[in-house]
This record gives structure tokens, sequence and C-alpha cells, in this order.
């Protein structure tokens, strides 16, 4: 059975890459009337209910003076969809005014969202980030200027072009043999509030996703595990991942033990706690409703997330 997509990976936008080439199509979007702008601070943007805020072109202009604007790409009606994507320490004035919406952070709110606001919300975040990160040119240090509509940078020393970095990592279901418990790690930061979560982990240099997978989960749950299953992805911009979900079985499961470092305790939870947990009931929290980790677990528990 396939995995109900996760949170963020619901984008239904036509992400209309010829059109970036063209090096006037930001401003020439901005002064159509049926463009809409996501105005980005850092990872959060103004949420109203289940919808992002969207603006017109003229007023972000005015109230973001300094944002970096990307082409984000053609809602199904073909109007255009920019990001403007300023700093998350920005403050630029006036944008404050709508009672009713709040700023909120893509954590909190992607996954609350329909899904065309939560898959522009992902990369206009991702986006702005990259801005903010990667202004000069890696391999001589000189500014480098963002063309192709903010998909890509360009050295103004080398001409060396570069575009939006991701970065993967893998984040693991443990199951036992028997297929009755799952076996869930706690953060050092997670132990206040009763978080369990999956385990997770950058792929290092030169690793393929199984090893990565072995060693984060051998590292910081203490068991090796095998008959892995991919089940779904998604882009987590804090700072640029993308999340490559998997199960996968621990043979030898009486080994879990916590790494005492980044992990400080770990738990085989059987189906019923999972979903109380899901439930929001009982003493065990779950990460939230925009992370992957959520939907692979309620994935393991045939539950919706
Ligand atoms: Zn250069």
């Amino acid at each position: 059975m396939r995995m109900q997509p996760p949170a963020l990976a619901r984008s239904v936008f036509e992400p209309s890459p010829a059109e970036r080439a063209d090096d006037t199509l930001i401003e020439r979007l901005r002064a159509e009337s049926t463009t809409r702008v996501l105005q980005v601070r850092g990872d959060r943007a103004r949420v109203r209910g289940d919808r992002l805020v969207w603006a017109a072109a003229a007023d972000v202009v005015e109230q973001a003076p300094s944002a970096e604007w990307a082409f984000l790409g053609r809602a199904s009606d073909g109007s255009a969809r920019l990001v403007a994507a300023s700093p998350a320490a920005t403050a630029d004035a006036g944008t404050d005014r709508d009672d009713e919406a709040t700023w909120s952070s893509l954590r909190t709110s992607g996954g609350d969202l329909v899904d065309e606001d939560a898959g522009a919300f992902v990369t206009a975040v991702a986006l702005g980030r990259w801005f903010a990160d990667f202004g000069f040119c890696p391999r001589c240090g000189s500014p480098a200027r963002l063309r192709s509509a903010g998909w890509s940078r360009q050295c103004t020393g080398c001409g060396r072009e570069q575009f939006p970095r991701t970065d993967p990592a893998v984040i693991v279901a443990v199951r036992d043999t028997r297929d009755e418990r799952l076996l869930l790690g706690q953060n050092a930061s997670w132990a206040a509030d009763g978080r369990f979560s999956t385990f997770a982990g950058f792929v290092e240099a030169g690793e393929s996703l199984e090893t990565a997978i072995r060693r984060e989960v051998e590292e910081e749950a203490g068991v090796v595990v095998d008959d892995l299953e991919y089940r779904g992805s998604q882009a987590w911009p804090y700072p640029r991942s993308l999340m490559l979900g998997f199960h996968a079985v621990a043979a030898d499961q009486p080994q879990a033990r916590p790494d005492g470092e980044e992990i400080v305790a770990v738990r085989w939870f059987d189906r019923d706690e999972i979903r109380s947990a899901l439930a929001g009931e009982g003493p065990v929290a779950l990460p939230g409703s925009a992370s992957i980790a959520r939907r692979l677990i309620a994935d393991w528990c045939g539950a919706t997330a």
C-alpha cells in the first residue's frame, strides 16, 4: 500500500521551468494584474486558516523593498505565482495590518494548508534560505547574482553558476521482526514535552542511502536494520534537506539503546500507543503534522496522520 503523500509533498503548481530563462520574467509578471506573491521572512509567511495570504505584486514591492524574488510557477488558471523572500530578522513595515492573518512558520502550519499552498510554502522557504546563505561564489568569493527567475546564481567574478542546494537526509521508522512494535527515539531537546520520533540523519560523503540508514540507526539506537523499504520524500528546508523516508526491520531488537548524546531515550511502541499519541492522547507526543516523521509513523500504524 502506498503511503499518503507527506504534508509538504503536495505541490500542485506547474513549475514552468522554460519560462525562467527570460531575464525580464519577474519584472513582467509583477506588472500582470493576476499575479500573486507570497512574502516570506525566513521560514514564515502569513497564514489565515488553511490558506496562505497571497498579495498583489505592487503591495509587496512597497512593503518589502529589499526582498529577493523568484518565480514559483503557475496556478491551475494560468496565473503566475512569485515569492518575495527576506531573511528571518527582517521586519518590513506595513505588512501586519491584516488582523486575521498571522505570521506562521512552515514547520508549524505547513501540514494544515491546502495542497497548493503547502507546496508553494516549502518551495518559497527553500529558495529564501538559499538566497540568504549562498550570496557568494564558492570558488572565488565574489558576489553571485540571481538569474533564471531566482533559480540560479551567477558569479560576478569568475562566471560560475550555482543552483539551489538540497542535502539528502534519511529518516527511518524501525519496526520489530513480528511487525508488532515501532522503535522511536527521544532527542535531548524534546525530553521536556515527552516527544518521540523516528531516527534521522544526513547522508555523508560517499554513502548510499542504504549505508546511511544502517549507520544512523545503529549510531542513534544501537540496532542493526535490514529490509529497507522506501516510502516517500519531502523537502525540509531546515536548512536545506530532502528527507527520504524508509521503513526498516531491526533483527536484534534487545540491543536497542540510546546513544546518550543526540538521543537520550529509545522505546518500543505498539499500535495502540501510537494511535493514542496520533490522536493527541496519553503522555507521548509525536512530531508535528508538517513532518515526514509523523507520516511514516502513521503509515506503519495504518492511520492517517
Ligand atoms: Zn566566482
